[in-house]
């Protein structure tokens, strides 16, 4: 049976609706007295419990919450030994009879177990808690996971109400005034305290994602960890740039005034996230838009949620607790916070959902982008390296179990080394290795919903005639999917045309250049593709026409790795772009601005309208097209004669 030893409290300084990080670490140290981590259970502090607080605060009388908070406040600051004598002494109290210590036993024990065993349900055995009382919980049992694990996976179910919904974007939008206050430069130093967190706490949240996901560590820390600091050195580089005011250029008919643009915050963007990326699709848009100067409610997938370790990870890196607010639970939850009327959604998940989040907002008006599903092609000519685009590929295919957007799900190859690819390809796919550690390739995939997905693919391409070449062995149920290469595919397979989201690699001969773009191009979808090729003239000019929002040539989704690019998909893949400047000014209010000198001029096209006006206005349109020093001279014969009129029709108003 497990052992659970109390932890430092890591995981659960999350921001709460009710109460502040330091009170939540009362509690953690308050539960940690009562329910120190026996008979396979964890301690408080590590079993996520204390993130629950806020459904019972919720709950209780105003008053009865504050007095709560002052005795969070003070087990907060109090030495644990002195705490534990104290929590003793409470328990001691029928013997002294003293009501207020009895009825301070009485509170706090009674919130922090309903807080550690309110997830367990009914039934199993009786355990003895850290101060010998006995609790009829259930206790985990060798070879079920852990009990915070059966906390987290409890969660969905713990989804805020409405009301409280409604009060996450109310503290958003107050809070969304404090970060517009905050400079450029403070908010980028809150950003760099949260690489530094990211980077010091990286193997935590590698065991967290692992754990919920189910992809190896590799995958993690190169998906998760890697990529978000990178990000975040991003942001560091290159945000005051791309946010710094810019001067635009004023045309010759409004000379005098001066021309800019100012990029400032929007207010609060709800992010939706899907369940692939849990911490990147969260840190990543939340850093984006908070240099930008907004608030971000964030509403992570039910299947990976990773409870309480976004808010843990921000506060520790300085945000305040309303600047980011995270809000667990299904999609339903998510069309609640949309209905909020948030400034912007950033949403990511798949098609069918993006069509459901559109049409809500459509109706409030609320702008979005969408960063949707992908069925990426990789076109393979016959004079591209062999061992590196088989490496390619493999990776293309199957990172992240092949639950990314952009994986390789097709992969096009010139005929003349189609079957040198197919079988070196082969040969090495044979060679990958299935498991969590660091030492594997290939992670497990996530959901049942997505295995079922990949069962059914299969099932339809080797009915239709399909050749499997690997991973005969995968008997159609278990998350553990060895990668499936595939050959003899055809268009009128699902596994060609719809998103599988797996380990697949479905390969396909073709002849002409024409040919390849065609067949890349026959999809819905547009969000990423790859050309390999020695010809780099003919590689870009394939890649041009391939109706995606991304293309890397002789590499995979580097476009993606790259910060500085935007990165979107064209037709159902997607709306908008994230990342690089247009990502960082998505996030804006793109404000045009014109300066004029506070003079008596009074404009040209402003009132009194008079025949006269009228034919020097027309002199001066004409003269506005003509190019060159001639046009600057003929536009200024026109413009002075007309600017002269103007200021004496302008003030003497008109005549009746
Ligand atoms: P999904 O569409 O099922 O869910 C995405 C999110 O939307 C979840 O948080 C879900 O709870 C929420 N949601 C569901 N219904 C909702 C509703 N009516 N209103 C508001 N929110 C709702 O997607 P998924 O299965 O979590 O993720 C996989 C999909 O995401 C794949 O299609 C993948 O290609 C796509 N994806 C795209 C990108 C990209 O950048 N283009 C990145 C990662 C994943």
């Amino acid at each position: 049976m497990m052992r659970y030893e109390p932890q430092a409290y890591q995981c659960c300084t999350a921001a709460s609706v009710y109460y502040s990080a330091r009170q939540l670490h009362g509690l953690n140290r308050l539960g940690d007295c009562y329910c120190p981590g026996v008979a396979g259970l964890p301690c408080f502090s590590a079993s996520g419990a204390a993130l629950d607080i806020d459904r019972l605060a919720h709950a209780m009388h105003p008053q009865d919450r504050a007095d709560f908070g002052l005795l969070l406040d003070m087990a907060a600051r109090l030495p644990s030994p002195l705490l534990s004598l104290l929590l003793r002494l409470f328990n001691q109290a029928e013997t002294f009879r003293f009501a207020p210590l009895r009825l301070a036993r009485l509170g706090t024990a009674g919130v922090v177990y309903s807080l550690y065993y309110g997830f367990a349900g009914p039934g199993g055995a009786q355990v003895r808690n850290g101060l010998g009382w006995d609790a009829a919980i259930r206790t985990v049992l060798p070879g079920e996971p852990p009990m915070n694990q059966l906390v987290r996976d409890a969660a969905p179910n713990l989804a805020p109400d409405a009301d409280e919904v409604v009060a996450v974007f109310k503290r958003a939008r107050n809070a969304h005034l404090d970060i517009a206050a905050l400079s450029l430069k403070q908010r980028l130093a809150v950003l760099d305290n949260l690489c530094q967190v990211i980077v010091r706490r990286r193997a935590e949240i590698i065991a967290r994602v692992t754990e919920e996901t189910g992809k190896c560590a590799s995958d993690a820390l190169l998906g998760e960890i890697f990529a978000v600091i990178d990000n975040l050195e991003y942001l560091r580089r290159h945000a005051c740039k791309v946010l710094a005011d810019r001067k635009m250029p004023t045309p010759l008919a409004m000379l005098g005034k001066q021309s800019r643009v100012w990029y400032e915050p929007l207010g609060t963007i709800l992010v939706i996230a899907p369940w692939n990326y849990p911490f990147y699709q969260a840190i990543v848009p939340i850093s984006i838009a908070f240099a930008a100067g907004n608030a971000v409610v964030h509403k992570p997938s039910e299947f990976t949620p990773l409870r309480g370790l976004i808010e843990s990870i921000l506060a520790e890196a300085g945000f305040a607790p309303d600047w980011a607010q995270v809000v667990y639970g299904t999609g339903s939850v998510g069309a609640t916070c949309l209905a909020q009327r948030p400034d912007k959604l950033f949403f990511t998940g798949s098609v069918a959902t993006g069509k459901k989040v559109m049409a809500q907002a459509a109706d409030l008006l609320v702008p979005v982008e969408l960063e949707l599903g992908g069925k990426d092609a990789m076109l393979v000519f016959a004079d591209s390296n062999l061992e590196r685009s088989v490496a390619g590929a493999m990776w293309g295919a199957f990172t992240n179990t092949g639950q990314s957007c952009t994986s390789i799900e097709r992969c096009y190859v010139e005929r003349p080394l189609y079957d040198r690819f197919l079988a070196l390809l082969v040969s090495q796919t044979r060679k990958l290795t299935l498991g969590t550690s660091s030492d594997h390739d290939i992670g497990t995939m996530t959901t049942p919903t997505q295995i079922e997905i990949v069962r059914a693919h299969l099932a339809d391409a080797l009915a239709k005639g399909a050749t499997q070449h690997t991973g005969q062995d995968w008997d159609g149920q278990s998350a553990a999917i060895p990668p499936i290469v595939l050959s003899n595919v055809t268009h009128e397979m699902c596994v060609m045309q719809e998103e599988s989201f797996g380990p697949f690699l479905p390969v396909m001969p073709f002849d002409s250049e024409a040919e390849a773009i065609t067949l890349a191009n026959q999809t819905i979808y547009g969000l990423s593709a790859c050309v390999w090729s020695g010809d780099k003239a003919r590689a870009e000019r394939v890649a041009r026409q391939l109706k995606v929002g991304n293309v890397s040539i002789n590499n995979h989704m580097i476009t993606e790795g790259n910060h500085a690019l935007p990165f979107g998909g064209a037709k159902q893949s997607g709306i908008g772009r994230f990342k690089g400047e247009e990502g960082l000014r998505g996030f804006c209010n793109v404000k045009a601005v014109m300066v004029d000198g506070n003079s008596a001029k009074i404009e040209a096209n402003w009132y009194p309208f008079t025949t006269a006006k009228y034919e020097a206005l027309d002199k001066m349109t004409v003269a506005s097209r003509i190019r060159g020093l001639g046009g600057i001279i003929r536009f200024a014969l026109a413009g002075l004669p007309l600017e002269q009129l103007a200021n004496k029709l302008g003030k003497q108003g008109r005549q009746r």
